[in-house]
């Protein structure tokens, strides 16, 4: 928390209330890739007078600070989630075409590809969004 407060606070921002209803209901709910309404439902129970609008604009701030991420998962909706430690890179998505279930994948496994990427197009990698799809193992059960 004290490190957001000094990222908010070099950009001449404040962690008001509102700001921190919003991230700690992201914080709270690590995982869960909250969309920006079941965000804002959250929020609310909080802090009764936010609109919607000043918890986009907050998601928005956060994204931008490298605080939060927003996340496509091809549902529709922009999803947000809390960074990882500082130096890493994004885990990948698992995404069931069949039941909506997304399932985080913690290592990375890209090292090699990213170095002959980083060789052959003289480029610096820095981050990736990776999203598998297909059905995960409960739906695999219950086609068998
Ligand atoms: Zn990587
Ligand atoms: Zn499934
Ligand atoms: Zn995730």
């Amino acid at each position: 928390m004290e490190t957001v407060k000094d990222r908010l606070k070099e950009k001449g921002y404040k962690l008001t209330p509102q700001r921190r209803a919003t991230l700690d209901t992201i914080i709270e709910n690590k995982g869960k890739h909250l969309s920006t309404e079941e965000i804002y439902d959250i929020v609310k129970e909080k802090c009764p007078e936010i609109g919607l609008a000043t918890v986009y604009r907050t998601l928005q701030l956060l994204d931008e600070l490298d605080i939060i991420s927003k996340i496509n998962l091809d549902d529709g909706c922009s999803r947000y989630e809390l960074n990882d430690d500082d130096d890493n890179h994004q885990h990948h998505h698992l995404i069931c075409t069949k039941c909506g279930a997304i399932i985080e994948v913690g290592v990375d496994l890209l090292d090699e590809l990213e170095s002959e990427i980083e060789r052959n197009y003289n480029f610096t990698i820095s981050d990736h969004k990776v999203k598998f799809f297909g059905h995960c193992s409960k739906c695999n059960k219950s086609c068998s």
